[in-house]
């Protein structure tokens, strides 16, 4: 996810909305913003994908034993 702005002379910025960072500034098409942020690797991101494997993997060790 990323939020983009336009500054007065046309050009947009773009700041990913998991770890805050400006991915690219003064960016003149939205074309190349696609580009820009396809490029942007998340460490933030990385690690919230990372958490809901391992969440993910625990849920489906943790098999309730209902029967009977
Ligand atoms: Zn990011």
């Amino acid at each position: 996810m990323y939020s983009h702005t336009q500054n007065e002379n046309g050009t947009y910025n773009t700041r990913c909305l998991y770890c805050f960072m400006t991915v690219a500034s003064a960016v003149e098409t939205e074309e190349e913003l696609v580009v820009l942020e396809a490029h942007h690797i998340c460490p933030e991101r990385a690690l919230a994908d990372l958490l809901a494997e391992e969440m993910a993997a625990a849920a489906h060790a943790q098999h309730p034993h209902n029967q009977g």
